[in-house]
């Protein structure tokens, strides 16, 4: 056997058998099979798929790459949320403390950037000192202490996901249903967590574009995440315009700051962080049904406690958790560059694709695997989907280090946002729930 066999016959459309992805998989983590014949193997499947049976072999073949850990010791229900990847989702860092803050165990083995989207460990560590690599003992004991941490992966825990999604990032392979299953699921399954909360992205800045797209991936991750004893349910929530008000690594760390604050709460921000998280405390039984669920969040967050929690999970990772107090300490981009309305109307759409890609050339991800983020940059979008806009009004703002950079980058800002003559109406933000007897379409609140 070869991987230059196994790729030829996934290139051809064929299936692989157990021992054929083993051996690439196994191959690729130790370093016996080199990065362009996984970049080869990885675009071969991205274009051909992979059956249902060999994206769980996959799975296993990730969790088997690493330790899968064991939180029994650890009382009480133990619950995560992933999302599949968007543009200023930064619901992970908000919905962490606050759901450990009421009682309930987060264990979070989160991603970096993947292509045009953002990643939770890239927000944090633009925290400074923050860092989210932990073995699995350390990352056990800091659940014990102070029930929540948000780590990467390691050589110890999925390294083969680590090593495939970095590569996957920078070759065009990230939007593949079979390799996002993969790629979650195994996290979240060597975690050991008992549930899990998926938020499946669908739009203009999700890697999946159409409704039929995401509810079919909403259904695989539920089956392979019940397939192994982890309790699974997904919602799909609206990608076609940046979600909250920012985009960029500091700046989705002072808007979580400034929600669990109570300074300034983005409307849709809120209703998906609070969605997600209300199902996350009827799983862990914490609460009875979803309206009680969302009335003790909103309580919670009044008492101040999930700051305190995301000062205590800032605190246990190393990071200084006096930016909670002093957003002047997060890292800050020296000029803010204006984007200005060039017609009067109504937001009827936004290529909030064309807004992550945008993004990371501005330096906030990655377009190699060796490039350095910068922590600083990104923007402020103050409109949303069927805003009303004043010709010359500001639509956004661009935070920069490099004014040339910066003022491209704030044209093409401006091509993002396409404003008609005629009103519009504002799109829902959650669109399904997914359990495993299917999906059900949620009404519009
Ligand atoms: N998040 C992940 O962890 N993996 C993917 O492939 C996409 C989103």
């Amino acid at each position: 056997m070869n991987a230059y066999e196994i790729i030829i016959k996934k290139r051809d459309g064929g299936t692989l058998t157990s021992d054929e992805l083993k051996f690439l998989i196994d191959g690729f983590v130790k370093g016996a099979v080199p990065d362009y014949q996984m970049a080869a193997f990885l675009m071969a499947a991205f274009l051909n798929g992979l059956t249902e049976d060999e994206m769980v072999e996959l799975t296993s073949l990730y969790i088997g790459s690493g330790k899968r850990i064991d939180l029994s010791e650890i009382e009480g229900h133990k619950l995560d949320k992933h999302s599949t990847g968007g543009v200023g989702d930064g619901v992970s860092l908000i919905l962490a403390p606050l759901v450990a803050s009421c009682g309930v165990t987060v264990p979070m083995i989160s991603g970096r950037g993947l292509g045009h989207t953002g990643g939770t460990l890239d927000k944090l560590e633009s925290i400074p000192g923050f860092t989210t690599s932990r073995s699995p003992s350390e990352f056990k004991k800091q659940l014990w202490e102070i029930g929540v941490a948000i780590i990467s992966q390691s050589a110890e825990i999925v390294p083969a996901d680590g090593k495939i999604y970095a590569l996957r990032d920078v070759t065009g392979t990230v939007d593949s249903q079979p390799l996002i299953v993969a790629s979650i699921m195994s996290k979240k399954i060597a975690e050991g967590i008992d549930g899990l909360v998926m938020d499946v992205k669908v739009g203009s800045g999700a890697f999946m574009r159409t409704m039929n797209d995401a509810i079919k991936l909403a259904e695989a991750l539920v089956k392979v995440g019940e397939g192994s004893s982890c309790a699974t349910r997904a919602f799909i929530t609206n990608m076609d315009q940046p979600l909250g008000r920012y985009v960029g690594n500091a700046l989705e760390v002072k808007e979580t700051i400034e929600f669990l604050r109570g300074d300034y709460i983005a409307p849709d921000m809120k209703e998906v962080t609070f969605t997600l998280a209300a199902e996350m405390l009827v799983m862990a039984e914490v609460e009875k049904e979803l309206a009680g669920a969302v009335a003790s969040l909103e309580n919670k967050l009044e008492t101040g406690k999930p700051l305190e929690k995301f000062k205590e999970l800032i605190e246990a990772q190393g990071g200084d958790p006096r930016v909670c107090d002093d957003l002047t300490l997060l890292p800050k981009a020296s000029l803010n560059l204006p984007v200005l309305a060039d017609r009067g109307g109504y937001v009827q759409s936004i290529d909030n694709h064309r807004i992550g890609t945008a993004s990371v050339e501005l330096g906030a991800g990655r377009k190699s695997m060796e490039d350095n983020i910068d922590p600083a940059v990104g923007f402020e979008i103050h409109i949303k989907l069927g805003d009303k806009v004043e010709k010359g009004s500001e639509v956004a703002i661009v935070f920069c280090n490099d004014e040339d950079m910066g003022l491209e980058i704030a044209k093409k800002l401006e091509s993002c946002f396409v404003i008609s003559e005629e009103p519009v109406t504002p799109p829902s933000t959650i669109f399904y729930y997914v359990d495993k007897d299917g999906s059900k379409p949620i009404a519009k609140s």
